[in-house]
């Protein structure tokens, strides 16, 4: 048994998890938290935000964000992937920095128009 919160909503419901029964989950006062409480465990992933370098702009950095959760194991490959890029200004919020990263179907987009 595994104990959580969840963190989608600002409820934060404590919850159980038994993984030895299907990740049967309990605590959870909606259907959202047996989705997480799962999820969690078996696979948990994360929308990254951050910043990258960016060039011709009044500013050194870039808000960016992954455009869908990415797996929690390739985080600190993203952090790795995220310094070696460099983007140019103008840029425009939404604009894709780097697809499909790590093999992912996740991209980097931008979160600011610069
Ligand atoms: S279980 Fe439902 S109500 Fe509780 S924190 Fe999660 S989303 Fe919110």
């Amino acid at each position: 048994m595994t104990n959580i919160i969840c963190i989608t909503c600002p409820k934060g419901c404590h919850l159980s998890v038994d993984e030895n029964n299907d990740y049967a989950v309990t605590g959870n006062a909606c259907p959202r938290g047996e989705a997480y409480g799962k999820n969690e465990l078996k696979n948990p992933v994360r929308v990254v935000t951050s910043t990258v370098r960016v060039e011709g702009a009044d500013i050194p950095r870039l808000p960016v964000k992954t455009d869908r959760p990415l797996p929690k194991g390739k985080m600190m490959e993203c952090m790795a992937l995220l310094d070696t890029i460099t983007a140019q200004a103008p840029i425009k919020v939404g604009t894709v920095l780097a697809a499909n990263i790590l093999d992912t179907d996740v991209n980097i987009v931008a979160t600011k128009t610069l």
